[in-house]
């Protein structure tokens, strides 16, 4: 049966890089699995690229798009834009039987656990909050203030770890051995 796993943990935690470790170790498999492309109104940072990371909208974009239901959910990040999961693609590759990931925050996935039961909730742990800040500056695509108030995020998002069904802790330098636990507990979860 496919599988719906939410991937959430600070920014700067180095999700993204265990989220890509999977893909390659699906593909390896010869396994389906699919990525949630989300929509934001933020802008595009250095190294992303369009449709592929995000779909980049507009807020006017986005509003339709929420009255139109056509979220599985979606969040006004601490940063004040805002962030979507198209319901549709991930109904159509739940369908077809692929794995389907959403790398989304925790309000998120408050909501998409609401609406899909089944969904497994992983929540990659920092091994301190000083390594967020230090991956968020080697990152060097933010300011100052942008950093600091990501870091206040940050810091709030850990209070929320509990609510999830796993805690995987990504050492520095360790998103291989990362991503592999979250592929074991993808595959043995029912
Ligand atoms: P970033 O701007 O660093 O790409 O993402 C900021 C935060 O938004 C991260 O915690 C990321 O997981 C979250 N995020 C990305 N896409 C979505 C989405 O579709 N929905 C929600 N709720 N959060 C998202």
């Amino acid at each position: 049966m496919s599988k719906l796993v939410v991937i959430s943990g600070p920014s700067g935690v180095g999700k993204g890089t265990v989220v890509k470790e999977l893909q390659r170790m699906y593909k390896e498999n010869n396994e389906k699995l699919y990525l949630s492309i989300s929509c934001t109104t933020r802008t595009i940072r250095e190294g992303e690229i369009e449709n592929v990371s995000y779909y980049f909208i507009s807020v006017s974009e986005f509003q339709e798009m929420i009255k139109k239901n056509e979220f599985l959910e979606y969040n006004q990040y601490g940063t004040g834009k805002y962030y979507g999961t198209p319901l549709k693609k991930v109904e159509e590759y739940l369908d077809e039987g692929y794995d389907v990931i959403l790398e989304i925050d925790v309000n998120g996935y408050r909501q998409v656990k609401e609406r899909m039961k089944d969904a497994i909730g992983v929540f990659i742990m920092p091994p301190s909050i000083e390594e967020v800040e230090y991956r968020l500056r080697k990152r060097n695509t933010e300011t100052d203030e942008v950093i600091k108030k990501r870091l206040e995020i940050a810091k709030e998002e850990l209070k929320t770890k509990d609510e999830y069904d796993y805690l995987v802790i990504n050492e520095r330098d360790k998103q291989v051995e990362t991503a592999e636990k979250v592929y074991r507990i993808i595959k043995r979860s029912i």
